[in-house]
C-alpha cells in the first residue's frame, strides 16, 4: 500500500512560478518527498515518458472526444489519431523548457496524487485540485493553438506506471531514504 508516485511540474507550472504551491499540496496531505530535480527534458526522455502505446493513445483520444461532445462538437478523427496528434504536441512542449520532476512516497500515493492534481481538462477539473484551482483552459482552446492543454502537472496513474516512469527521470542515487516524522500517522 505504501507506493511511490512520479509528479512533474510541467513547463507552464515553472513559467508561472507555481512550483512551490504544487509541492506544498503533496506534502500537506502527508506524502513524503524522496526525489526532486529540475531539468529541461530531452526529446528522448519525453518520448519514453509518453510512449507510443496504443492503449494510452486511445484513452487520450476517448477523453478528448468526450470533452468535445460535451460542447456539442463531433470529432472526425479516430481516438488513435487524436492521441497520436496530442503525443506529438507533448513531445515538443515538454522539451521546450525546464520542468521539475519529483517522487513522493506514501499510502496510496498514486491514487491520492491523481486526486490532488484533478482531471485532465482544466475547464472541468474540480475546484480544490491543482488543475481546478490554477488552470482554466479547454481541450478546444489548446487544440486551436495546436499544443497540449496547459494543465500544470503530470501525475503517474498507477504504481506500476510510476515505477516505470521514475526510472526515466531519476537514478537510484537521486532518491533519498529517510524517516519523515509525519509519516508516523501511517504506521
Ligand atoms: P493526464 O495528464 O491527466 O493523465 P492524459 O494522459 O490523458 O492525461 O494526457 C496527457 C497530457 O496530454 C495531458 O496532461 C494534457 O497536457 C495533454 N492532453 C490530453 N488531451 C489533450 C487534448 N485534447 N488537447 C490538448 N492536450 C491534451
Amino acid at each position: 500500500m505504501i507506493e511511490r508516485t512520479l509528479i512533474i511540474a510541467k513547463p507552464d507550472a515553472v513559467q508561472r512560478g507555481l512550483v512551490g504551491d504544487i509541492i506544498k499540496r503533496f506534502e500537506k496531505v502527508g506524502l513524503k518527498i524522496s526525489g526532486i530535480k529540475m531539468i529541461t527534458p530531452t526529446n528522448k526522455q519525453v518520448g519514453k515518458h509518453y510512449p507510443y502505446d496504443k492503449k494510452w493513445l486511445n484513452s487520450v483520444g476517448k477523453k478528448t472526444r468526450a470533452g468535445f461532445a460535451e460542447k456539442g462538437i463531433e470529432m472526425d478523427e479516430t481516438d488513435l489519431q487524436i492521441g497520436s496528434r496530442i503525443r506529438n504536441w507533448l513531445m515538443e512542449y515538454m522539451a521546450s523548457g525546464p520542468v521539475v520532476a519529483m517522487v513522493f512516497e506514501g499510502v496510496h500515493a498514486c491514487e491520492v496524487g491523481r486526486k490532488i492534481v484533478g482531471s485532465t481538462e482544466p475547464r472541468t477539473s474540480s475546484p480544490g485540485t491543482i488543475r481546478g484551482d490554477y488552470a482554466i483552459e479547454s481541450y478546444r482552446f489548446a487544440d486551436s493553438k495546436e499544443r497540449p492543454v496547459k494543465n500544470l502537472v503530470h501525475a503517474a496513474e498507477t504504481p506500476k506506471d510510476a515505477e516505470k516512469e521514475l526510472k526515466i527521470w531519476f537514478s537510484k542515487k537521486d532518491l533519498m531514504n529517510y524517516n519523515a516524522q509525519r509519516w508516523e500517522i501511517h504506521h
